[in-house]
């Protein structure tokens, strides 16, 4: 029997990724100094930020930046704004952002945002001023070759310029490489916005090559429609995939034969929302996450995946678009059953690659064609692919474990070769 307990201390997001961490640390048979040095973040900045209300009453948020790790460059990650968002939740996704670029092996570290707020229930001018305050706190800590921070959920394009700004204000010049995820006009990259979405349909594209599957009678389930999850299914069904479900909060959709996504696409660019789309059936969201599929993409929040649910999942492969969208217990159920999982800190990990790029292109003063980021994007994630799966092969472990393996390995390979300041 699973108490609450039990179910609170499974989905904490810290825990999730520590259980992994030192399951993967253990075989690799790593030396307990550095087991202690990765295990926990390297710096976690807290901020309480006044904020002027539209009413005219004064509001104070509570801020978080965390890194984890600046052994093998600047630090990288996004910020996201909730009203659940806590420490443990930002360490855990800090720590993802570290193995998640050693996975695909670009020169950076991992850190992540957060700020406790509902910004449903603000307008633009009090997430503005919330925005620029947060960067003016972090001033010190933020910039090209110290932390670059992202976009995330709830945050956006827009959030990005006005870090960009704010920071370029202090600066008292154009800084545009302390954020990425910009509008394009602002030395943001080509593809950036899809890229995530983008690099979810290029590693599928390797799973059912490698699981012997058809494109055309594959089926795939999404969860989520915001950026990763709306892009990741457009573009499977424009590759040819049949996206047969969209989970969303307050009501999924279904149709057997595949939804057709353009309209879907257009329906929300009119409506706002996909609810009420004509052209599939309502499903209840969290029935439809078990439905009979051949590649389930979470791709909304964590824990999604549990040991409440996992045994009752039906896909051949799980992709997952979110960060941490299934806990720990449940890796062990998805095993057994023989679900080949693609593991976040892989998966999602186009998003960041993007991001890279987009920080090349600023300090470099030249912009890419979208052809040729996409064309170095899938470079990046096909290598990633094929080293973690053949890591998994090698070691005997699950791919999820074979991830963790190989981005600590390099990691830790890094501060080896650094040494440790005294
Ligand atoms: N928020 C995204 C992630 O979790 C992107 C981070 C980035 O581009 O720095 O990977």
């Amino acid at each position: 029997m699973t108490t609450t307990a039990d179910l609170e201390q499974e989905t904490n997001p810290w825990q999730a990724q520590a259980a992994r961490f030192d399951l993967a640390a253990h075989k690799l048979n790593l030396d307990e100094g550095l087991w202690k040095v990765l295990r926990s973040p390297s710096r976690e900045i807290i901020v309480h930020i006044p904020v002027m209300m539209d009413d005219g009453h004064l509001e104070v948020f509570t801020g978080f930046r965390v890194q984890h790790s600046i052994a093998r460059g600047p630090a990288k990650g996004g910020l996201r704004y909730a009203p659940d968002v806590n420490l443990d939740e930002v360490r855990a996704l800090a720590s993802w952002m570290t193995w998640k670029c050693a996975v695909v092996n670009i020169p950076f570290g991992g850190a992540k945002g957060g700020i406790i707020c509902d910004p449903h229930k603000m307008s633009q001018g009090e997430l503005e001023r919330m925005t620029r305050r947060y960067t003016a706190e972090l001033f010190d800590f933020i910039g090209p070759e110290k932390d670059v921070p992202a976009p995330d959920v709830n945050t956006n394009e827009q959030t990005m310029a006005w870090i960009m700004d704010t920071y370029s204000m202090h600066a008292r010049q154009t800084v545009t490489a302390v954020v990425t995820g910009k509008p394009i006009n602002i030395g943001g990259s080509r593809g950036r916005r899809e890229a995530t979405g983008r690099g979810v349909l290029m590693v599928c594209e390797q799973a059912i090559k490698k699981l012997h599957l058809n494109r055309d009678t594959t089926r795939v389930i999404v969860q989520g429609f915001g950026n990763v999850g709306s892009n990741a299914a457009r573009l499977m069904a424009e590759a040819g995939y049949k996206v047969i479900g969209i989970v969303e909060v307050g009501g999924g959709l279904y149709k057997k034969d595949g939804i057709d996504m353009e309209a879907l696409w257009a329906f929300r660019q009119r409506n706002g929302t996909i609810h009420g789309f004509p052209g599939a059936e309502k499903y209840d969201p969290a029935e439809l996450l078990l439905v009979d599929c051949d590649i389930l993409i979470p791709a909304a929040t964590e824990n999604q995946i549990t040991s409440q649910n996992a045994d009752r999942v039906k896909c051949k492969i799980l992709a997952e678009g979110a960060n941490g969208p299934t806990t720990a217990a449940a890796d062990d159920i998805l095993s057994e059953k023989k679900v080949f999982v693609i593991p976040d800190i892989l998966a999602n990990a186009g998003g960041v690659t993007t991001s890279y790029f987009e920080w090349v292109q600023d300090r470099q003063g030249y912009f890419w064609k979208e052809s040729v980021v996409n064309e170095h994007l899938s470079e990046i994630m096909i290598a990633a692919f094929d080293d973690v799966v053949r890591y998994a092969d090698t070691h005997g472990v699950n791919n999820r474990i074979a991830a963790y393996m190989l981005a600590i390995d390099r990691v830790a390979y890094t501060i080896r070769q650094r040494g440790i300041y005294a």
